[in-house]
């Protein structure tokens, strides 16, 4: 049984100029210990879904106009702003891009990654603060025991991020969403950290979404990847299977603009125009004015998301005619 499985979620923001449809009804689920990456250019909606799914965004102007979330047996989309808190601080833990804008500056560390067993676990002080320290060991803090007690501003940009995998996996959930967690950092620290929480996730048998740009990075991470493209999710296969035989023209665009991710030999071209503006969606398929395949009947109807086969499904009027 799924994990989370999320149906028809549309989030929209309403604003002065018009109504973005940040996300425009995406359905997927999260299997119990997998690891899923959703991909896309910024602003495609990946974040916006997970934070909409947690409750963490502005209302107004963001408002969920239709879906359900099912985690647990308990649609997230319903739940109470404490339930939710409820939620965030023990079954689905959160990693972000900035650790600095999570992190509270005038707490220590150690104080920081306990607080989550104390509020929601009921723990001790001095329990708390012994599974911190084990938590902040597991995701490679050297010189833990004595770091725990210093504050964020003594750490590096990577010993930062380690500290926010620790306090998200601190309470040991059963799901992961980790929203660009390593894109500010340097190349090697990244590879580390991704390697560390590969390994955390065997161990705990934890579900990871882990959310990017970096096709490279769901390439080394994921089992099975979705490709979202202006609030829809555009294609949806397992990974091997995307880079094999990617079937919509956004995909392969994607690969082509990625060092490391384009078939070899192949040059590296960047993704011609821009996304579109989620205020005005053009009427057919959003891809259409950059796609070089697109026909009249791409301007003027969407296509639905379908099944090529029943792990790998694109929203493409020509994917699976040999494009
Ligand atoms: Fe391109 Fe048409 Fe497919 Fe959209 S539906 S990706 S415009 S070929």
């Amino acid at each position: 049984m799924a994990l989370l499985t999320v149906d028809n979620l549309r989030t929209w923001f309403h604003t002065r100029d018009g109504v973005a449809r940040a996300v425009d009804g995406i359905s997927f689920q999260v299997d119990p210990g997998e690891a899923l990456g959703v991909v896309g250019e910024s602003g495609c909606g990946k974040s916006v879904t997970f934070l909409s799914l947690l409750g963490l965004l502005p209302s107004p102007p963001a408002r969920v106009e239709s879906g359900t979330a099912l985690f647990e047996g308990n649609d997230l989309l319903q739940a109470s702003p404490a339930e939710l808190r409820r939620v965030r601080g023990r079954r689905i833990g959160m990693v972000f891009q900035d650790p600095m804008t999570a992190l509270n500056p005038y707490m220590t560390v150690g104080a920081q990654v306990a607080e989550p067993l104390i509020v929601h676990g009921g723990l001790g002080r001095a329990d708390a603060r012994a599974q911190a320290l084990e938590a902040l060991e597991a995701v490679g803090l050297n010189d833990a025991a004595r770091r725990m007690d210093l504050h964020p501003h003594a750490f590096s940009g990577g010993m930062r991020q380690r500290v926010m995998i620790a306090m998200a996996l601190v309470t040991r959930p059963p799901l992961l969403i980790a929203d660009e967690p390593t894109t500010a950092l340097d190349v090697t620290i990244q590879a580390q950290i991704l390697d560390q929480l590969r390994e955390l996730q065997a161990q705990a048998g934890m579900a990871v979404v882990l959310i990017t740009h970096d096709l490279g990075v769901v390439a080394s991470f994921c089992r099975r990847v979705l490709v979202m493209y202006a609030g829809r999710i555009v294609e949806s296969a397992a990974v091997e299977d995307l880079f094999a035989a990617p079937l919509h023209p956004y995909t392969r665009a994607l690969m082509a603009s990625l060092p490391g991710t384009r078939p070899a030999g192949a040059r590296l071209t960047p993704i011609t125009g821009r996304p579109p503006d989620p205020r005005r969606l053009p009427p057919g398929c959003a891809f259409a004015p950059r796609c070089p395949l697109a026909t009249p009947q791409c301007h003027q109807t969407a296509p639905e998301l379908k099944e090529h086969t029943p792990i790998h499904a694109a929203a493409c009027h020509l994917a699976g005619e040999g494009t």
